[in-house]
């Protein structure tokens, strides 16, 4: 039968996996193996993904991926293979060059499952701050950094997590290419202890790969908890590897570990020994024949016996690497051989071997507990993953991550804003008066004050976002929505980067690289920006409060909705024509709960504010001063200034004569005061519509005019391609703001009584119902910020999809603007 046909709390073993391909090769290494028991925990709120046990831990598959493995519920469970006899095999070093530094450098590669700690242990020894999370996929690159312990200087190497060294993912095909290339001088395997029997998988290949390893058995303090008892002693004999409980978190057992590595460094000048997985016999002498052959073709940095192994699985990219056809077809008569003994392809011989060689030296080392395992995990999952409560307590999460950010966060930005205010009174009383006050005041201070008022949103946002990464709660929050987010052609950990989105798009694209499939992450990445980032919403507010007082709370959801609809349809519609045909998998770990870690999750938060402040702050600030500069030059002509003193000398002494007349002094003061500032408003804005900004905006005006923007609007939205708190800032100096009048109000009424001045509109409304829509849209859609555009470029490594986002956003405002502006202006 089907492992889907299975319901609730059934168990039952595995007999064969179907399927092909990644997935495949995925679930297989994860522990779907024939002989496996295998135990449905739960399915997830809308039926679907389901939640497996398998090896002692959970993870979580789509019904129609688990339609692909077939089981038996009459079977026992064949945990016992015989231990396969091993063989101990010394490796010669290549001879290492004698430099002359004092201290003897050893090269430190850290390598591991997804999500067993290599990053807590690197952090501790390096005393950096790499980001920890409890998912899989953190980290995506590697990051180096020299410690010195001793006489020696250990440079540890962070590598992203990988479950074998297959080429299921880029992460693994990394993590092996450095390995090969770089040649660690060790590699320390972290291995999670608490999932040993899988762990160990990662090991058996780093064996082949004649690697000088020592295994660092991590989260030994769960394993000590769990009640089960391992025999470190006879298991490093087993493997011939030095095997160090350790407990990254607590900074347990590193110096052990570092003295270690020292001393297998040293033992290993010349050479040092492990073992031989040992395959069968068939499968040995198979290897020995392909080895014969390709030992004079290999070229590669690959050992004979890893690429005869590989082969012999038939991985594609070795297949590549050797390119000769008398070898390919040497390695599938091979093959067929294998298949025809034992009615199974090679792949899952060889794993089973594996297996078989790992279950084997833990039959003799691991005591299992009769302590239920895991139970608490299991118990809050029983609530959070629960059918009917895990959806609602999901959206309440949600909801309480968003109330907090902008609720809470609207305190301390109101405290930043009114220091950000008398800042700038004091600079403009304090500075001689002039452009340089000017600039300083209006576009430094207050540009950069705009970004500063959003940080203590982003620090919160990251605060909660490191939390749920912490405990684990990600993984079910994929887990929950997959569903949902498969229909679009996307997958259950997509939703989170999208969430972010809300807040700021930077974050949500860096977000993205949870997810393993590359295709699926750069989808998300091309769809984050429509999830509108709080940035916007003060254009949204201006143009709401200005056109559609009474139903601005509506409307700005309504906004939110439009951008999520976008989302989902460009996404439809890329997965069916442009990523289409590839298999995207679930196949997900769901880690076992944990405390977040209060200093991890503050430094988190910290970090990714300073990177706020450092990316937007530099932008924004350059823009402010771009900006101001464009608007402030030219200068009125010394003609025009000698005309407006007159006009304002004439009104002063027009004021002086009626006072001496008599005329009530309040009243003609009042007067005097109304006339100097239409003649200030004049003539500035005579200095505006010749200033530079202008020339540009009038250059725009074409492209946007059927939109139904002036050139104002123009400008505004081009200047918010640097950032979008920017429009609204444009949009105040462009129509002349007194900085002491209410800011938002004022720029609300002289957009509601602006009118054109030129042209065949003369004396007509500028912005009206119809104009407002269609910038709503416009902001909406358009061009995402450079920031965002310089995390897509660097999250996906290629510069077109950065550009295919700048083409697509822009056009595709473009036209939306166009519509609903022509709709708008027929029914409103
Ligand atoms: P990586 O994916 O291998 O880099 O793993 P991380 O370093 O990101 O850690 C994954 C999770 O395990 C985090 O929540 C850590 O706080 C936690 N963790 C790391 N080491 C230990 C340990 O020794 N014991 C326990 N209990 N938790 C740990
Ligand atoms: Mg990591």
């Amino acid at each position: 039968m089907k492992l889907s046909e299975l319901v609730n709390g059934e168990s039952a073993v595995i007999v064969k996996v179907n399927g092909e391909g990644n997935f495949r090769k995925r679930i297989i290494e994860m522990g779907f193996i024939k002989g496996q028991r295998v135990t449905v925990v739960k399915n997830a709120p809308l039926s679907d993904p389901i939640e497996y046990m398998v090896m002692g831990y959970e993870i979580s598959l789509r019904r129609t991926e688990a339609d692909l493995v077939e089981v038996d519920t009459n079977y026992v469970s064949v945990q016992d293979q015989d231990f396969a006899p091993t063989e101990k095999v010394s490796h010669k070093v290549a001879e290492k060059q004698t430099s002359i530094i004092p201290k003897k450098q050893i090269s430190i590669a850290l390598v591991g499952n997804p999500n067993c700690g290599k990053t807590t242990l690197f952090n501790f020894v390096s005393g950096l701050h790499e980001h920890v999370g409890n998912y899989s996929g953190v980290t995506v690159d590697a990051k180096s950094a020299k410690v010195n312990f001793k006489e020696y200087e250990l440079v540890f190497t962070d590598l992203p997590g990988a479950y074998s060294l297959s080429e299921y993912s880029p992460e693994e095909i990394f993590v092996r290419e450095h390995i090969v290339n770089e040649k660690p001088d060790i590699i320390v395997n972290v291995v999670d202890s608490t999932n040993i029997e899988r762990n160990l998988f990662l090991t058996t290949q780093l064996i082949d790969l004649e690697s000088n390893i020592v295994v660092a058995l991590n989260m030994y303090d769960e394993l000590q908890k769990s009640g089960d008892k391992l025999d470190v002693d006879t298991i490093s004999d087993l493997f011939n590897i030095p095997f160090i409980p350790t407990v990254a978190k607590r900074h347990r057992g590193i110096t052990k570990l570092m003295d270690k590595i020292i001393e297998r460094y040293n033992q290993s000048e010349t050479e040092f020994s492990s073992i031989k997985i040992n395959y069968g016999l068939q499968n040995e002498s198979f290897i020995d024949e392909i080895i014969d052959v390709i030992s004079d073709k290999n070229k590669s940095s690959y050992p004979d016996r890893f690429l005869a192994i590989k082969l012999l699985e038939g991985d594609d990219q070795f297949t590549k690497i050797i390119n000769d056809s008398s070898v390919i077809e040497f390695v599938s008569s091979k093959q067929r051989a294998i298949e025809s003994s034992t009615g199974d392809d090679a792949e899952t011989v060889l794993t089973d071997a594996r297996y078989g060689f790992i279950s084997g030296a833990l039959k003799e080392t691991i005591t299992k507990s009769s302590i239920e395992r895991k139970n608490i995990t299991r118990a809050i999952d029983s609530v959070i993953t629960n059918k009917y409560l895990g959806l609602p307590i999901f959206f309440g999460i949600m909801w309480l991550m968003f109330w907090c950010t902008f609720t809470v966060g609207e305190y301390p930005m109101m405290f930043i804003d009114y220091l950000v205010g008398s800042l700038q009174s004091f600079s403009e009383y304090l500075l001689p008066s002039g452009a340089v006050n000017d600039l300083i005041t209006y576009g430094i201070i207050g540009g950069v004050g705009s970004v500063i008022g959003f940080l203590p949103n982003i620090l919160l946002l990251f605060l909660f976002i490191s939390i749920l990464e912490d405990t684990g709660y990600m993984s079910r929050a994929a887990f929950i929505t997959d569903k949902l987010m498969h229909k679009i052609g996307l997958h259950g950990k997509s939703f989170i980067p999208l969430i972010i989105g809300f807040g700021c798009t930077v974050p949500a694209v860096m977000a993205t690289r949870i997810i393993e499939n590359k295709e699926n992450r750069i989808l998300t990445m091309l769809i984050a920006p429509f999830m509108s980032c709080s940035a916007k919403l003060p254009v949204y507010i201006l143009i709401l409060g200005t056109f559609f007082p009474k139903d601005a709370a509506n409307m700005l959801f309504l906004i939110h909705v439009v951008g999520i609809i976008i989302a989902a349809g460009t996404s439809i519609l890329l997965s069916k024509f442009v990523f289409k045909g590839h298999d995207k998998i679930f196949v997900m770990e769901l880690p076992p709960y944990r405390m977040p870690y209060a200093k991890n999750s503050l430094r988190h938060m910290w970090d990714k504010g300073s990177q706020y402040l450092r990316k937007m702050g530099g932008i924004i600030l350059i823009s402010a001063v771009v900006i101001w500069t464009l608007s402030y030059y030219p200068q009125n002509s010394e003609q025009l200034n000698q005309q407006s003193n007159k006009e304002i000398e004439m009104i002063e002494s027009l004021y002086l004569s009626t006072t001496q007349n008599g005329v009530d002094s309040f009243v003609a003061a009042k007067q005097r005061d109304s006339s100097l500032l239409l003649i200030d408003r004049h003539y500035s804005s005579v200095q505006l519509n010749n200033s530079f900004l202008a020339k540009i905006g009038k250059a725009i005006e074409p492209f946007v005019e059927p939109l139904g923007f002036d050139w104002k609007m123009g400008v505004s939205l081009t200047a918010g391609i640097a950032a979008k708190e920017i429009i609204v800032s444009t949009m105040g100096i462009l129509n002349q703001l007194d900085p002491d009048e209410d800011g938002i109000n004022n720029l609300q009424n002289r957009l509601l009584n602006e009118r054109h001045t030129q042209g065949e509109k003369i004396g007509e409304k500028v912005y009206d119902k119809a104009v407002g829509l269609s910038f709503l849209i416009f902001t909406l859609v358009y061009f995402p910020c450079f920031a965002t555009v310089s995390a897509i470029h660097r999250e996906s490594g290629q510069f077109k999809w950065m550009w295919v986002t700048v083409g697509y956003t822009t056009v595709l405002a473009w036209i939306l603007s166009f519509i609903v502006y022509n709709i708008a202006n027929q029914f409103i």
